[in-house]
């Protein structure tokens, strides 16, 4: 069996747009995409006067070093939020299949599978937020075609051992596609799964630039996969996804300069992310400090809302997590830079033993 046949017939079936930008070879005269000849006003469009490479090969090709896969098993496109559309849309038929999560989690699975009319078949992750491998299998019906996992997990913070999304992968051979996000692996000390995709072809990995390279506004995100998901997606994916100055700013990230700055920011991070849990532990008023790999904390509060509005009255904004299950009374902090992380401490001393602020209602909006 092919990892394909899980996907939707129809699009199996798709005769692929032939994109123009593929019909040249280089040095040529460019008559063959309505592009202007000439090169827009400003330093910064530079080249944008043509079409860019659907899928560019330098950037592929650096992605592909950099975690450890061959070409063939990539994907970029615009952010990992666009892998996981692509994902939905290629493999769920609207009105019959289904994705599975473990809530609390990401919320973009459950909305691309809401556009698409698939079904959402939430399994709450138990009460440590450890996920359970046989209640997960347990909940699988021949509807579930995607399982996502997301690890460390956002907005929990914690991880999945490998050994677990092992033993998924095995237990969902030909039945479904296992998923597992690691946007935020590179501040846990996991390696990342990637390795494991030439051993179970239905196995999937989504990773970004947006954290730890810093390239959120760039929004570059690969999915890691079996080739013949790869280009499965890469048919049904719009022609021209990548702005030509995003792959630039990637390509600069991704240099040997680039990598030593982030490493040096990874480093911030993590010694941040446990002084911050050391220092808000202590404080009354906090309940607990769920303990985190990634780059935010999720934190616990006699009364979130009022911590939430004493925060934002002192100009920060925090993620109110509160309408999850099983987070309760809590916020998802992001560990910024020191000083900004200081502002954060000051204000929750005051919270702690100041007056009470204004309880107020969950913030709306699926996106975490
Ligand atoms: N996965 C997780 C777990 C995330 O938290 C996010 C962003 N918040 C994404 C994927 C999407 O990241 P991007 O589209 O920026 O690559």
């Amino acid at each position: 069996m092919s990892i394909l046949d899980l996907a939707r017939p129809e699009i199996r079936a798709i005769q692929p747009y032939s994109s123009a930008r593929m019909e040249a070879s280089g040095g040529q005269v460019l008559l063959n995409a309505n592009e202007s000849a000439w090169a827009p006003a400003g330093d910064d469009g530079a080249g944008c006067n043509r079409y860019p490479e659907p899928q560019p090969a330098a950037l592929i090709e650096r992605l592909a070093a950099l975690y450890g896969v061959r070409r063939e098993q990539l994907l970029v496109g615009r952010g990992s939020d666009e892998a996981i559309d692509l994902l939905v849309r290629a493999f769920c038929r609207a009105g019959e299949d289904a994705i599975l999560i473990q809530p609390p989690t990401f919320g973009m699975y459950a909305v691309c599978a809401r556009i698409q009319n698939a079904a959402v078949i939430e399994v709450p992750l138990a009460d440590d937020f450890r996920l359970d491998v046989e209640v997960v299998l347990a909940a699988v019906t021949p509807a579930v075609k995607l399982v996502f996992v997301c690890t460390p997990n956002n907005p929990t913070g914690q991880r999945i051992p490998r050994a677990d999304i092992v033993r998924l992968a095995q237990a969902l051979a030909g039945r479904a596609l296992l998923v597992v996000d690691e946007a935020y692996v590179e501040f846990s000390e996991d390696d990342s799964v990637a390795g494991l995709i030439d051993r179970h072809d239905n196995l999937a990995v989504l990773r970004t630039l947006s954290k730890a390279w810093a390239l959120a506004g760039a929004r570059i995100g690969c999915l890691l996969a079996n080739p013949e998901v790869i280009t499965l997606l890469r048919r049904i994916m719009p022609p021209y996804p990548l702005p030509l100055p995003c792959v630039a700013a990637a390509l600069a990230a991704l240099t040997p300069a680039g990598q030593a700055r982030a490493q040096e920011h990874l480093a911030i991070v993590r010694a941040q992310r446990r002084s911050m849990a050391e220092a808000m532990q202590r404080l009354p008023g906090v309940r607990a400090v769920l303990p985190s790999h990634a780059n935010f904390l999720a934190v616990r509060f006699d009364d979130a809302g009022a911590v939430y509005q004493r925060l934002l009255a002192a100009g920060i904004v925090v993620r109110d997590v509160r309408r999850y299950p099983n987070l309760g009374d809590a916020l998802r902090i992001t560990i910024g830079s020191p000083d900004e992380n200081d502002r954060v401490l000051s204000v929750l001393k005051t919270t702690a033993t100041g007056g009470r602020g204004l309880a107020v209602g969950s913030a709306s909006g699926e996106g975490i």
